[in-house]
């Protein structure tokens, strides 16, 4: 089931959708679409003589598509092999040497272009191009936004992806909106002075409404919002209504999920109020891709103020809309202790469920790729496989990979495997759930700052190996050292399936399958912060709160159990009562860990909530 989740091919559909507009390609040329990663004796099924074979690449496709390019290539060489998409560089020199089965490069919008090569122009005459030609290559003129959205059609309407629905698949469509972004963000493509144009275009809204009402039609469950900053037009919300309005007539889409302006607002809030009233929100991004000044100076980005984030994090909570919080690791600028203390600002501000932390990739037309970045911030990189999470990745097809930031020069790349390390501490321990009562309560009663609470674990885990924590913890540590040395994200947890997990991920499926000894590992961490009975205590009530696949859980009231869920906001009914949670007992490991820990993490709490929580007399069974 989780294999059958396929994206509709958007972007090659687009540009299908377009050239079959022209009347001389369509009665000239059948057109024919490969979309799901096959074998290359599947591939060489389904091909037959093709006199252009046009490929938008990205990171996720970029190897597999180049061995598909090659064989192509190498059964009919009078193929024209065309390159498209955002990972297509717009400088390498050495790219023509790299792939030689490749032979033109289409950059920027790739509409206008594919119909003028298909239509014989001269490829001189068509701006950008890159293309090989006598062992000589030729980059033609960089021409901005060359084709007028409104001369686009709908792939979903012009019935480009109706025989691909036949396939079967659960299909997540993208809805596209508008192009360009007015930002430029260094580590980002998409704001790229390379690639695009500040402005922001926008398709009519008659099409866009009418799309929705395809997807509608079609029971597609998930729909991927492809702006770049949705909700920086007031008319944003005229789709949010659609969206509202598709869902109740037709029962779908059921899920929207977009990224939102940088900077989320009031109005933002709006939207996502809506969107979370009517069941279709995937969350609020509250993101800040770093605390620190230096390092959004140096990457071109400025952040909403910490008393907005905090503004925003309240209203969201009061509201239960589930808000998440992006970091970005290896960025310039970035050190140890100005990342630790990003994150843990983070919990002081109230985000104590949904951080995430993603590594920095370089992407091929990202600014911070080209070589005076490089220099300016001493950027040492990586090239590693890139393991897609949540999916099983003992596949052939699994062969592209990606290129990260290990170290620069303010992080050397040990510290940038300590600054990953405490990453990976705060998000398993305290966002994850394990740890986050007792850190919380520490924090807020006794004064135990985040940051001495997680590096007091981390510091227990390292200096003692042979311990459960301290196990978990070379494990992982290990996990990033083989990354430097050109290995990828992978984090297998055998009881709970197949899949590829984070390794905060991996780590908790692991504390949970003993969490006996885990807390006990903890206990000792942490035990000269607080007294014995305090500690004891908020131990049995973090414990308990936490979601585990176990079926139920009973915890005795004390007083001091009681003074401390006074303390947390946390109810019942008096000293006199057990309280008691649990979730579903036919739940299985792997479901557990999928609909928790993968579905369940972002913008949920893994702990039980008050509304989950039901009294127990004593004396009853
Ligand atoms: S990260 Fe977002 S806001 Fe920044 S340039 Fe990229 S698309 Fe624009």
């Amino acid at each position: 089931m989780l294999q059958n989740n396929i994206y509709l091919p958007y972007s090659i559909g687009v540009i299908i959708s377009y050239i079959r507009s022209n009347i001389e390609i369509r009665n000239n040329y059948d057109i024919n679409i490969l979309y799901v990663k096959e074998s290359i004796e599947m591939i060489d099924s389904k091909v037959k003589s093709p006199k252009y074979f046009f490929i938008s690449v990205y990171m996720w496709n970029f190897q597999y598509s180049m061995n598909v390019a090659k064989f192509v290539k190498t059964k009919y060489p009078d193929c024209k092999i065309v390159l498209g998409g955002h990972h297509v560089p717009y400088f390498d020199i050495d790219f023509f040497n790299e792939y030689p089965y490749i032979d033109i490069l289409v950059h920027g919008e790739g509409e206008a272009t594919c119909e003028k090569i298909l239509l014989g122009n001269s490829l001189c005459s068509i701006n950008n191009l890159s293309f090989q030609e006598a062992g000589k290559t030729t980059r033609t003129n960089k021409e901005y936004n060359n084709c007028a959205l409104d001369n686009i059609p709908s792939p979903y309407l012009t019935g480009v992806f109706d025989t691909i629905l036949e396939d079967g698949h659960n299909f997540t469509a993208s809805l596209e909106t508008n192009r360009g972004c007015p930002f430029g963000c260094h580590y980002c493509d998409w704001g790229s002075t390379l690639t695009s144009q500040k402005k922001m275009r926008r398709f009519n809204k008659e099409r866009v409404y009418k799309e929705i009402e395809w997807f509608g039609k079609n029971k597609i469950d998930f729909v991927f919002g492809t702006d770049s900053n949705f909700g920086i037009f007031k008319t944003d919300m005229d789709i949010v209504d659609k969206l509202i309005e598709t869902k109740q007539k037709y029962g779908f889409p059921n899920k929207f999920r977009v990224c939102y302006t940088k900077n989320s607002d009031n109005f933002v809030f709006d939207i996502n109020r809506k969107l979370n009233e009517f069941g279709l929100s995937k969350g609020a991004t509250l993101s800040f891709q770093s605390l620190n000044d230096k390092t959004m100076f140096a990457v071109g980005r400025k952040n909403m103020s910490l008393k907005t984030f905090k503004r925003l994090l309240d209203k969201y909570n009061d509201c239960n809309i589930p808000t998440y919080t992006e970091l970005i690791l290896g960025l310039p600028e970035e050190t140890f202790d100005s990342f630790a203390d990003g994150i843990c600002e983070l919990l002081n501000m109230g985000q104590h469920t949904s951080i995430v932390v993603y590594n920095c990739q370089v992407y091929p037309n990202a600014h911070i790729n080209t070589p005076e970045y490089r220099r300016k911030y001493g950027l040492k990189t990586i090239k590693i496989p890139m393991f897609p999470t949540h999916t099983t990745i003992e596949s052939a097809m699994n062969i592209d990979e990606e290129e990260i930031i290990i170290g620069t020069n303010k992080m050397t790349t040990p510290e940038w495997i300590e600054t990953c390390m405490f990453s990976w501490c705060v998000q398993t321990m305290h966002c994850l759930g394990l740890c986050q009562v007792i850190a919380k309560y520490l924090h807020e009663k006794h004064n135990i700052k985040y940051k001495d609470f997680y590096l007091k674990i981390l510091y227990y885990a390292k200096n003692n190996p042979r311990s459960y924590l301290g196990a978990e913890y070379l494990k992982v540590r290990n996990k990033y050292i083989n990354i430097i040395e050109g290995n990828g994200f992978k984090y297998i947890n055998k009881p709970f399936g197949e899949l590829n997990w984070t390794f905060e991920e991996g780590s908790f499926l692991t504390f949970i399958l003993d969490e006996d000894r885990f807390y006990n590992d903890i206990y000792y961490a942490v035990s000269d912060l607080a007294d014995v009975l305090i500690l004891a205590n908020l131990f049995k009530i973090n414990k308990f709160l936490l979601k585990t696949p176990r079926p139920f859980k009973i915890l005795p009231i004390n007083k001091v159990i009681k003074n401390i869920l006074d303390f947390l906001n946390i109810e019942n009914n008096g000293v006199d009562t057990n309280l008691m949670c649990g979730l579903d007992c036919d739940e299985s490991l792997m479901d557990y860990a999928i609909n928790k820990v993968w579905y369940g993490r972002k913008g949920n709490s893994m702990l039980y909530a008050k509304n989950e929580i039901r009294s127990k007399w004593y004396g009853i069974s």
